[in-house]
């Protein structure tokens, strides 16, 4: 089974709905090691991205993908916006001008975003950011892709999960990248906000694909 233009969007919205309930959460997490206003950036830039694709349902899911990548580059200030932003304008790239989102595609677009990610923050895993949720995501997507069977869900269910345990290992690591790293050794004990919101929109892409 595979998601077109219209399956990617509601994918997308349901993104956005999940960023919304989880915004208190965000803010009080980049509020222990950064300065509280992770929850209220991706809100807002979210909520741009419904407006957006309200206006003009984009054609095929590269198409969506690119409308959330420059809304976010444009409303969302901070470290996340230009992240997200990349990670959504390289997993459009990834997609080319195919009308649906298959296995490979999926798979293609996670592994490209993680390398936007990279490429644009220089942080690795163990560096305490979004790259520890969303690199092992990656990599189980991969693997679960490879399984007899497979179908969009269960991809981004396994993506999900890994991001979860990702997420979780933040808590224990020195933060070497952004804001949090100023706090060095006394942020220990504190998981990553972005890591969070990575884990966050995994799982509401492996809801919205059920
Ligand atoms: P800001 O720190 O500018 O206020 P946000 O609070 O919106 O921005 O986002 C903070 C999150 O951005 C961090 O929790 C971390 O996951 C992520 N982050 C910051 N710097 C980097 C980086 N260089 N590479 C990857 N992720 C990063
Ligand atoms: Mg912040
Ligand atoms: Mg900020």
């Amino acid at each position: 089974m595979a998601c077109d233009a219209n399956g990617t969007g509601r994918a997308i919205r349901a993104a956005a709905a999940v960023v919304a309930e989880h915004r208190a959460e965000l803010v009080e997490l980049d509020r222990a090691i950064g300065d509280a206003d992770h929850g209220e950036n991706l809100n807002r830039g979210f909520t741009a991205v419904l407006s957006a694709l309200d206006a003009g349902p984009p054609e095929t899911p590269a198409a969506v993908l690119k409308t959330v990548a420059t809304t976010l580059i444009s409303k969302v200030g901070g470290a996340a916006g230009p992240l997200y932003g990349t990670a959504f304008l390289r997993a459009s790239g990834a997609l080319g001008s195919a009308s649906e989102v298959d296995i490979d595609g999926l798979v293609a677009a996670l592994r490209a975003g993680l390398e936007g990610v990279k490429a644009r923050g220089k942080a690795e895993v163990g560096d305490a950011t979004m790259i520890d949720a969303l690199a092992p995501a990656v990599e189980a997507a991969e693997a679960a892709a490879k399984q007899e069977g497979a179908d969009i869900a269960a991809v981004l269910t396994a993506a999900a999960d890994a991001a979860d345990r990702g997420y979780e290992s933040t808590v224990d690591l020195v933060p070497r990248k952004g804001r949090a790293s100023y706090l060095g050794e006394r942020a220990v004990g504190h998981a990553d906000p972005g890591a969070r919101s990575t884990a966050l929109l995994l799982r509401a892409f492996a809801e919205a694909a059920r």
